[in-house]
């Protein structure tokens, strides 16, 4: 009689196969674990990388597996150094919210704000959103608008409107942090209609295209769950009382509240000096500044996959890179690469010119861009104001628009011409910036303590990947690459300290940033909310 067979879920790593073969999980598992009893139920991917660092290019999987097998064949498969039991995570629900007297109001339609919306509403609670900027199409013509004629509507562009900050991005979902909650914010987007394969994907990542469809289903799936939204309407002050906030002004409308969520994201800058005024307690941070460079993505390939470059299913390498600058003590790094991307001009203001990059879900443009910055703190702002790190982000944002024809053109350089201290200024032959490049001596935009540490920065990257400064054109300023500003906040409830009943989360509050760490952020505060 055949034994009994008992079923488990394991998880299975380091499972490999030639990226460019064709691979069957089921025969791949079956072969690894080489157990000729053993059923295969189900397979789920939880990880899938591509290692590139041998001769062959290999894609890493991470597999959760439930299986059936009689019970030597499983002690054999459990005694394995890359096997552990596993179960499949369970969702609660998170407790209902009672005894409120007024609805919250969440300020701000970007990952914060709008993952905060998702977990109240899971919680019982029908907030008010208010975004100063545009509903998705009308924004998406205004900063089309701006690329191409220069014209700036200062409330609707790349940082502002239905979605935020990250909606012109790469779409990139990687973090640094940890937290249980990341998974939940995947889930929630692939519900909204993102690819699957964000849920394993080792670098996960949307695009500008896929961001915007996910972000008007989740605003469309709020608003039937009962968020009112208030588009195209700036908060223009929040009411103190006592020390605890009693509502907001949102453009004519004066709006009771007694919770507020501040997810107004870093560039704007005006809710710092109004928060000033109210006594919330703010602390300058250190964040990093620096130039964006960009390659022919062709160079990027070639030098990341070798003989591999271009083949199928590889799609557009990446990098990263970082120094320490021994002379200075400061860290240099590449930072929101954009592989198959579009350097862009950015601003939420008249005069001030800002450097990014975006890409679409493919990754199917001819250049690479990555910024490369250099780390500052607040001993580098010339002030002990709070504010300070902001002032020094508008000057070398005022001079980059003046250095770019006063009409959003990007200041761009040849890297080789920058690291030379060559000055002057070359012609850009091609690039795929938006709107356009105008030549410029970068070296003169930034001070010395960026200046200097960005070329030997840039002499060590060279080392890594040979021609990385014959190939590359840097463009000016990558100003705001996080929060200069952080908004002191209780750890346990999230309250401003100073201002009971206002919440700041996300790239803002400047305890998070990154589309990631700040949809986790808003989540983590909304579940904190407590009426009591
Ligand atoms: C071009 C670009 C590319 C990026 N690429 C990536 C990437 O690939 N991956 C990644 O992780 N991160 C990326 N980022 C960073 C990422 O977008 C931010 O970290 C993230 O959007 C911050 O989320 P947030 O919700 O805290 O704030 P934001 O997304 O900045 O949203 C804040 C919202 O508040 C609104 N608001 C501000 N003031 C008011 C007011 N007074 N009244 C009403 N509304 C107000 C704004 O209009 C805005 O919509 C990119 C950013 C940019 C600009």
């Amino acid at each position: 009689m055949a034994e009994e067979k008992e079923t488990i879920s394991i998880k299975l790593t380091n499972i490999r196969h030639p990226f460019d073969a064709a691979s069957d999980l089921m025969v791949l598992v079956k072969n690894v674990l080489g157990a000729e009893d053993v059923d295969i139920v189900h397979i789920r991917i939880l990880r899938r990388s591509i290692d590139s660092r041998q001769e062959r290019i290999d894609l890493v999987y991470t597999l959760l597996i439930e299986l059936a097998a009689p019970g030597n064949a499983l002690k054999k498969i459990l005694a394995r150094s890359d096997v552990e039991t596993c179960t499949e995570p369970q969702e609660t629900a998170p407790a209902a919210i009672t005894g409120l007297t007024a609805r919250p109001v969440i300020i701000g339609c970007g990952p914060a704000g709008l993952f905060a919306a998702l977990t109240l509403i899971e919680r019982g609670v029908q907030p008010i959103l208010i975004e100063r900027g545009a509903r998705m199409a009308q924004r998406v013509r205004d900063v089309d608008e701006f690329w191409k004629s220069g014209t700036l509507d200062a409330e609707s562009n790349v940082f502002f409107g239905e979605g935020g900050a990250g909606t012109f991005s790469d779409g990139k979902l990687t973090t640094r942090i940890k937290s249980p909650l990341k998974d939940k914010v995947l889930r929630e987007l692939v519900r909204f209609g993102a690819p699957e394969e964000i849920l394993y994907s080792n670098k996960p990542h949307l695009g500008t295209d896929r961001i915007r469809r996910v972000i008007s289903l989740v605003v469309e799936h709020l608003q039937q769950a009962g968020v009112e939204f208030m588009f195209n309407t700036r908060v223009l002050d929040i009411q103190v009382q006592d020390g605890r906030i009693s509502g907001v002004q949102a453009g004519e409308q004066f709006i009771a509240a007694e919770t507020v969520f501040l997810a107004t994201g870093h560039s704007a800058r005006d809710i710092y000096y109004l928060l000033e005024q109210r006594e919330a307690q703010l602390e300058a941070k250190g964040f990093a500044m620096g130039l964006r460079i960009e390659h022919p993505q062709e160079f990027i390939n070639r030098q990341q996959w070798g003989k591999w470059s271009g083949a199928a299913g590889l799609g557009a390498a990446d990098y990263f890179f970082s120094f320490k600058d021994s002379r200075t003590g400061r860290g240099v790094y590449t930072f929101c690469m954009c592989p198959g991307g579009f350097v862009i001009a950015c601003s939420s203001r008249q005069g001030e010119l800002v450097t990014n990059g975006m890409s679409a879900y493919q990754r199917d443009s001819s250049w690479a861009n990555a910024a490369v910055v250099v780390t500052v703190g607040p001993d580098d702002f010339g002030s002990q104001q709070p504010l300070a790190g902001i002032a020094l982000q508008r000057q070398l944002e005022e001079k980059a628009f003046i250095s770019g024809n006063g009409n959003f053109m990007i200041p761009a350089q040849a890297a080789r011409d920058f690291v030379m201290g060559a000055g002057g200024a070359t012609a850009i032959s091609a690039s795929s910036c938006l709107p356009g490049a105008a030549p410029a001596d970068l070296g003169n935009l930034l001070p010395d303590f960026l200046h200097a540490p960005l070329k030997r920065a840039l002499i060590h990257f060279d080392k890594k990947m040979p021609g990385f400064i014959d190939a590359g054109t840097l463009f000016g300023v990558e100003s705001r690459t996080s929060s200069p500003v952080r908004i002191k906040r209780d750890p346990y409830n999230f309250h401003a300290v100073g201002v009971s009943g206002l919440i700041p989360i996300g790239e803002g509050s400047g305890y998070a940033g990154g589309i990631m760490s700040c949809a986790v952020d808003g989540i983590r505060a909304a579940l904190a909310f407590d009426t009591a």
